[in-house]
Parts: structure tokens; sequence; C-alpha cells
């Protein structure tokens, strides 16, 4: 038997054996014809109709644009089917069948290929229908309708500037009326002329009035259209494969103008903004769909409905639940009334804001149409993310963008809406909005620990160069500061404290709106709108993500409140705490650099006295508020001189010094500074000393920080704290290193405890942020009792890719020209960190089974790094507190995954 290349709406049983499953039928059908034909099975009001396969289509573009053998007789077939369904005959003049012809693909993409409407209308037909309706308007509206349609889609007359449009406007003019809708009969039977000579004109063709032949092209035009650019372009952006083709619907038309008991609509079958379980659309009485669509007209709410057709306003409601039911998910349909009589003629699944996704996902659930592990795995990370961030409306973004107000784009580092006033510097950027409560946007190349204060005091965090862990982005991420990084196109002129983009000058103090959600900044102030984090149907759905993950959620937490917040969002340990960032506070940082400039070892040793109160406390806070849940603080890591002043900087404030013998005092001291500083200076810091290095080499700064550990954790504790704190070194390369460093702090630790007279339960871990480390993790299991993944630096030395510096440069050409599948310093690159990552896992469980191993590198906040992170084993991950509700969804995903859980 010869292929089947045309499926009738009412051969859905046929489809599904030869397709397999309804996968298979939506590849086959395409979506659109996939659903009207179940919509048929299912006996809802559907128009007759019949479509042509993606293979046909596929079949058609291979063979030059032919149809397949035995294509087109199935397509007559199954149009004398419809015919005798409907009760009319295709080009019978006295009772004509009209279909509409339209594309529809497996994957929906809207607007973007061809639809032809009223197809067999011709002069006869049209005099035919006039006598059936007795509604010459309508009918020659129609007609115009089609002759302009099928000009423009199948005979390509060019539409800019559109000679149709040309003529209705003349036509509006010279009756002086504002709409097409009320030009009458006469006009649109001479309009219909006009649009004949203009298909002539153009193409020097006549438009053919043969309904057959207007059907063969338009379902040509419809093949065709699947390799037109806009549809390439669109399944580019959308990652939807070329090699799928379109299928063609030919459907009997219905109309919704033939007056006032015709309408047509649009709707979902809840409310697609809220979720609230309420059919929410618009519709029109006597209209026809693209009057809908197109806004021409203003539409009414379908609430009206209810009072103006009551019987198909129930109808409706009833085939949503319907619906609903069938596909266990909210509905998009469009319907069209046709004298009382309400027909179907689309459905699909609806697209939805992050708030309506959650609530749907829970009531569905609830209602019982799906499982509770479904409905979680519904949910997508970035729709959880949504409620934690300001944020601006895209339509709000559409129109500055229109208005040309976006003025550059960068690094998406840190999600979520700001604005706020430029400053160009920490120290303003705080007097600004502590003093005068303004808003402001810190704007700079790049930030630095000292610079933490004005980031704080910020809304939002930009600069010119980083990556996505540069020290912006790693800060503003930790607190919730939505920041764009890297965003090369600002030139920023501190002395003028001005920026420039394109040779566009912006002032510090003008008002600037970024969005981190999308790394792009607008001039102005764009409105922004804030979720609720506490939305009911948030919490469930979170919580039901809960009892289905398997890796545990930290948080990387420095301060108490942060601890705090990491806490209310469900984290269940910090997983690193980054010492040194304390450092920089203001009335420490002068002890700090006495510490390190000290010059004997009973000097250094008065700095750390004096530091040590200040650790202590922090440590308190950060028990406290983790009461019950385990705590790493990790010792000291960064090289020292980022704790002086920067080299450059020290040079030319000496050097005018030198010059203008102004301040001798200064002077010398300054010139102190610069040949401490010029002593220290390491070509790679990065690689230097730093992490471990630092501990063996200056021993008394690791030390006073375990014993700040342990003397807070033993002072929390006597005060009824369930304590746990972990002490985790950095940089570990050598197990020797670690061997000689957590030696000398144990001792110190118990010290501590025999000192305070009680025991804590406490450990000692490393990082493993260096490839040796991963390699030799059995060894180094010997004396950690916990790994963490530091992925930010093991990314950096597995690659050899500075992660300071790539995303600015080559990194991102990489990855533009698919060197580079993904940036690695966002998602785990599975074949080389993530393979050292298993490794030492299993390696470090081998040598010790019950080792505690999470990860807190940013990767840890990353979703498809989390899948990796559960099937690696893991423990947990730890990630910023405002990327902790992200993680607890994403956990739940992996697990689910993993046991089989389909999202559908
Ligand atoms: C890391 O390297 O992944 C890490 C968490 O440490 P830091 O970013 O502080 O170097
Ligand atoms: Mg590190």
């Amino acid at each position: 038997m010869a292929k089947q290349w045309v499926y009738r709406y009412d051969e859905v049983q046929r489809a599904e054996k030869a397709a397999g499953d309804w996968d298979g039928v939506r590849a086959l059908l395409g979506g659109k014809g996939a659903n009207l034909a179940d919509m048929t099975r299912l006996e809802l009001p559907v128009p007759p109709g019949f479509v042509i396969t993606t293979e046909a289509c596929n079949a058609y573009l291979e063979q030059g644009e032919k149809f397949p053998q035995g294509m087109w007789e199935q397509v007559e077939k199954a149009l004398a089917e419809i015919e005798k369904q409907a009760g009319k005959k295709f080009g019978d003049p006295a009772n004509p069948l009209l279909v509409s012809c339209r594309s529809g693909a497996k994957f929906s993409m809207p607007g973007m290929m061809d639809t032809v409407l009223n197809i067999g209308l011709n002069d006869e037909t049209a005099r035919g229908m006039v006598g059936l309706t007795g509604d010459e308007r309508f009918v020659y509206d129609a007609y115009r309708r089609l002759v302009q349609m099928f000009g423009s889609v199948v005979m390509g007359v060019p539409d800019e500037p559109n000679p149709f449009e040309e003529v209705l406007t003349e036509y509006r003019k010279a009756k002086g009326v504002e709409s097409d809708s009320e030009l009458g009969a006469q006009d649109w039977r001479e309009i219909t002329e006009k649009f004949k000579q203009i298909v002539r004109k153009h193409t020097r063709r006549d438009f053919p009035s043969d309904p057959k032949e207007q059907l063969r092209l338009a379902i040509e035009a419809v093949f065709k259209s699947w390799n037109g650019k806009r549809a390439i372009d669109y399944r580019n952006a959308a990652g939807i494969p070329h090699d799928l083709g379109t299928g063609v619907n030919i459907v009997t038309m219905v109309f919704g103008n033939m007056g006032m008991d015709s309408g047509t609509g649009v709707s979902t079958t809840r409310n697609i903004s809220t979720g609230e379980n309420l059919i929410e659309g618009d519709y029109l009485l006597n209209a026809q769909g693209e009057d809908v669509v197109a806004g021409t007209r203003k539409t009414k709410p379908i609430a009206e409905l209810k009072g103006e057709m009551p019987e198909s306003f129930a109808e409706l409601e009833q085939i949503s639940q319907r619906l609903e039911k069938h596909y266990r998910e909210v509905q998009d349909v469009e319907w069209t009334i046709e004298h009382s009589k309400l027909w179907m003629l689309q459905t699909r699944d609806s697209k939805r804001t992050a708030q309506a996704a959650v609530r749907i996902a829970v009531e569905l659930a609830e209602e019982g149409l799906i499982s509770r592990e479904e409905a979680v795995s519904r949910v997508k990370p970035d729709q959880v993310d949504f409620f934690l961030h300001p944020q601006f409306d895209l339509r709000v973004m559409k129109a500055a963008s229109e208005q040309g107000r976006l003025l550059a784009t960068g690094l998406n580092v840190s999600p979520g809406a700001a604005v706020g006033q430029i400053a160009l510097d920490a120290d303003l950027a705080e007097k600004w909005a502590k003093e005068d409560g303004r808003k402001v946007i810190m704007v700079r190349p790049e930030t630095k620990p000292d610079d933490v204060h004005g980031m704080l005091a910020a809304q939002g965090i930009l600069t010119s160069r980083g990556g996505r862990t540069s020290h912006a982005a790693l800060v503003a991420r930790q607190f919730g500061k939505p920041a764009v990084v890297g965003c090369a196109a600002l030139d920023i002129d501190l002395d003028k404290r001005q920026i420039s983009v394109d040779g566009r000058k912006i002032n510090e103090g003008e008002w600037v709106s970024i969005d981190g959600t999308r790394g792009e900044v607008y001039l102005g102030q764009l409105e922004t709108m804030i979720p609720d984090f506490k939305d009911p149907f948030l919490l469930k759905i979170l919580a039901w993500a809960d009892g289905f993950r398997r890796l545990g959620v930290w948080a990387n937490a420095d301060y108490p409140r942060d601890a705090q917040r990491a806490r209310d969002y469900g984290a269940e340990g910090i997983g690193l705490c980054r010492t040194e960032h304390m450092f920089f506070e203001q009335e420490r940082l002068p002890l700090v650099q006495q510490m390190i400039l000290a010059k004997t070892d009973k000097e250094r040793g008065e700095a750390l006295r004096e530091l040590l109160p200040f650790q202590r406390s922090d440590f308190e806070g950060l028990f406290r508020a983790m009461d019950g849940l385990p705590v790493i603080i990790r010792l000291i890591d960064p090289p020292l001189h980022e704790f002086l002043p920067g080299h450059d900087e020290l040079l030319v404030d000496v050097t005018r010094l030198r010059l203008t013998g102004d301040d001798p005092k200064r002077l010398a001291e300054q010139e102190g500074m610069l040949s401490a500083v010029e002593g220290m200076r390491e070509a790679n810091p990065m690689l230097g000393l730093r992490g471990v290095r630092l501990g063996i080499h200056m021993p008394q700064v690791t030390e006073m920080q375990v014993r700040a550990i342990m003397e807070a954790a033993c002072k929390v504790a006597k005060d009824g704290i369930d304590v746990h704190p972990e002490v985790m070194i950095p940089l570990t390369s050598h197990v020797n290193e670690l061997r000689v460093q957590q030696e000398a702090l144990v001792r110190v630790a118990e010290q501590v405890m025999q000192e305070q007279g009680l025991k804590v339960d406490y450990k000692f871990g490393t990082m493993i942020e260096i490839p040796r480390a991963a390699l030799t993790a059995g060894e180094i299991a010997e004396y950690a009792q916990f790994f963490s993944f530091g992925t930010n630096d093991l990314t950096q030395t597995t690659y050899g890719i500075s992660r300071d510096d790539a995303e600015k440069g080559f990194l991102v050409e990489y990855i533009d020209k698919g060197i580079l599948p993904e940036n690695p310093f966002q998602t785990i690159d599975p074949d080389g960190v993530g393979r050292l990552m298993e490794l030492a896992t299993r390696e470090g469980r081998k040598r010790r089974p019950d080792l505690e191993v999470g990860i807190c590198g940013e990767h840890g906040g990353d979703p498809k790094s989390i899948h990796l992170c559960h099937g690696y084993g893991l423990n947990y991950v730890s990630c910023s507190p405002f990327r902790v509700p992200v993680a607890r969804l994403a956990a739940a995903h992996a697990a689910l995954e993993v046991a089989g859980v389909d999202k559908d």
C-alpha cells in the first residue's frame, strides 16, 4: 500500500499505530494537527478536516519541491470525505465548502509559517454563498481576505509597502470611516477586484479561480515556509531541529463574523498570569480570529461572554475542563462561534508566568491530575529564582529598548532588577545611599574586597571587566545584589566621572537600570515589581522538592545575617564562610595590615591578639544562627597583598609626595608600605603564597583563626547551642601540606577545649581545588574528614584559564564559536573537572567511608552542575543564600530524573 501522507482528524488511531506513541503522533502530524485529531476523538466540536504529514513536507522539500507520490490523490480523497461530513462541496456554487490551510510543526512556532483562509472562493462560489447566506458584505469581505492572503503568502506580492493595505486605506478615507468593519458590501466587491489586479500587476499571473488549484498552491506555500528565513531564525533561536518539517492542516472554515450570534476568541483554561483556576481570555462578537489577535478592535474579557452567550460560555467552560483533564496541563485554546454553535480550532499547552507556573503545578497535583513528583518536575529553576529578586516587567524592557534606552549588555551574573544613580566609587556609593538615602548603582571597571561597603549600599553592581567568578560577581550573588559584569562596551572615565558607550556620554549621578537576570543595562529608571518569596504555593512546591532530593543544600555565608537568610530559605548548613572577607571591615583592616607588615613575631602576635575577638564574635553569630547545623569555616585563603594598597597607586602617591615634598611624614609611611608591597609582589599571585601555603608560612594567623573558632564554639555551646564547626583548609595540593597544617591546628583546637573545659563536635577537612589534590584524594582523605570542591579554582587550574580574566576575552569567543559547549566557570565541565570530582569522591570514600563531600564553588547554585553533583554522589551543594531555593528544586529534579519521573 502507498505511504499514508494524509490523515483525517477522525483517523487518530491510525496515526498512533504508525507513529508508535503520542510524541510520535505530534512529530508526524505536527502539534496543531495532532491535538485537533485528539479533540475529534474526544468528540469535541472540531470542524471536519485533515492533516498532511510532516513526512510529506520533508519529502516535498527533498524532492526539489514536488509532492511525494500519491499525496495529492490522498488529499482529494480526504477532501471528498470532509465534504460529506460538512454537507458542502468544494467549488460547488450551490453549496460551497471553504477551507483554511495552516501550518503546524511538532513544536509551536507562533506566526513563523504561513496560513491561508477561505480557500474555495471564486466569483461563482462567492455568488452562491451570497445566495445561501443573504450576506453579501460578509461574503466579499471573506473573498477579498482570500485574495489578499493568497496574493501575499502564495504568490509573493511584496508587503513593504503593502499594496493591499494602500487600497484599504484609500477606501476608508474615501468613505470617511475609521475601521474596515464599517465598509459595505459594494466596497468589498470593488476591493476584491482591485486586489486581483494587484496580484496580476505584481506577479504577472491571475489569482487562480479553480479551488483545487488554490488548495494545491497553498499547500506548497506552507511546505516552503518551513524553510523561510523567519522560520529558520526562530528554530535557531528556540533550539528546534531543522529536519522536523511542518504538517499542513486543511480545515472546514467556520465564521465568527456572521452576525451578532457569532464570535471568536482565545482563552486559557486558567489564569496564566496568576495561576488562579478561572478561564481567562478575550473575544469579539461578529469578528474573525485575526481581529482578536491583531488588536485592531477592542476585545472583551471572557467573563462577559457568560452574559452575552450563556450556553456557548457553559460549553466552553466544560470543554476547558475536559481538555485540562485530558492533557493534565493548562491549555490555550482558540475557538469560534458560528450562529451560536461553538467550534474548537486549536488547543495547546499554554505559556505562563513564573507565579502562575508554581501555583498551577501545585493545584494540578492537589486536584489529583498530576503527581507531586510531576508538579515539582514541571517548575523550572528560573521560575523559583524569579520570586527572590525584584524584576523588570518584560513589556517595560521591550518598550525601553524600542526607545533606544538599551545601553549595553554584559554577563548576567546575579539575577534581579536594580535601578539607581551611577556612583563611580564605593565610598560615594555608600555616602549617597546611607547619608542621602539615594538609590545607587555602583559602576566600576571591576571591584576589589575593599569596595564591599559600597556594593552593599548599592542597589546593584555594574562592571566593565571581570567574569562569572570575579569579585563583583561573587559578592553580588552572595548578597543577592543584581549585577552585570564584563560589560565591555562601557568606557569608564574615573577622572571625568563619566561613562561612555559608543560615544554616548553618561555622567555620574544619572539613572541607570540593570537587569542581572539577562545581563542588560538601560538608561533611566525602569519600573520594577517585587515577587513574594512567602508565596504559599512556592513554599509548598519547595517542601515537596525537599521530600524528593537526596543532595543536601547548604549556603555560602560570611555573616550571621546571611546565615539567617540562608536558613530561612532552607539551607541545611554553611558550606563556606570566607573568613578573609571579615578582615576587610573598617576597624579590622589596619590590624590586618599591621599583622602583615610586622617585623617580629611579637609585633605580629599583638595584632593577631586584637583581631581574635572580632573573629570570635563573627563565628559566634554564625553558630547561633545555624544552631544544630554544620558550619564550615575556611581559614585565610587569598594572597596577603590583597589586604594592602595597590602597588601602582602607591608608586604614584610616593612619586607625587617626593616631587612636591609636601608631607615628609606621609612620604616615609608610604615608602615603607611600598617597599613591603614590593617585597610581597608575585608574578602569579593566584598560584602563589595563598591558601594552606600561607597557613604553613605564617602559622600564627591560622592558629588565631582556629582559636577564635573553637572559643566561639565553646562559648555558644555553654549557652545551649548545638554547634558543629568544621575547619576547612584551602588550596591543598599535597597531602603533606594538609598533614603539617592540620596537626598544628588540631593541637590548638584541643587546647582551647581543654581551657574551656568542654568538648564540641568538630571536624577538619580541606578544599579540593587543585587537580593534584583530586588525583591524590585517597591520601588526602587520610587526614581530611571532609572535602569541599572549590570548583572556581579547580576549573581555573584544570583548564589553565584565569578565572578573573577569561570571561571578558577569548572564553566568550570560544563559546560563541562552539569551541567550548558551555562556560566552564558557570557549569561544571563534566569531562575534565567533573571527572576529577568523581574520582576524588570515589578515592576519598574508599579511604574514609564516612567522608563528607560537598561543593562550594559558584557551580553549587547552577542547576546543571547540581545534576552532575547528584551523579557524583556528593553529600551536599553549597551556594549563595539567594540560590538556596533554586538548588533545593534542582536537587529534586536530579533525583527525580534519575528515578525516571518525566516532566509531562
Ligand atoms: C573556589 O575556588 O571554588 C572557592 C569556593 O574558593 P574561592 O572562590 O574563594 O577561591
Ligand atoms: Mg578557591
